[in-house]
């Protein structure tokens, strides 16, 4: 899965919504997150996102990010 990072805070672009196949994209305050258990591991978000805050979660030092995007997209509302 891939997940969104702190780069992604106030940012709100939302290129990377738009070009989702599955429509896994939550909205938060100030940031977005990718439900990970609806995310299909495309990678299509990631090269759209101009602040580079979306990463696969298999890179090193996600494991923050995956529990938040989890948490936080069981919260927010799908966008
Ligand atoms: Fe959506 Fe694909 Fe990005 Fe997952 S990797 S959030 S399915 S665009």
């Amino acid at each position: 899965t891939y997940v969104v990072t702190d780069a992604c805070i106030r940012c709100k672009y939302m290129d990377c919504v738009e070009v989702c196949p599955v429509d896994c994209f939550y909205e938060g305050d100030n940031m977005l997150v990718i439900n990970p258990s609806e995310c299909i591991d495309c990678g299509v978000c990631e090269p759209e996102c101009p602040a580079e805050a979306i990463l696969p979660d298999t890179e090193a030092g996600q494991e923050q990010w995956l529990e938040l995007n989890a948490t936080f997209s069981a919260q927010w509302p799908n966008i």
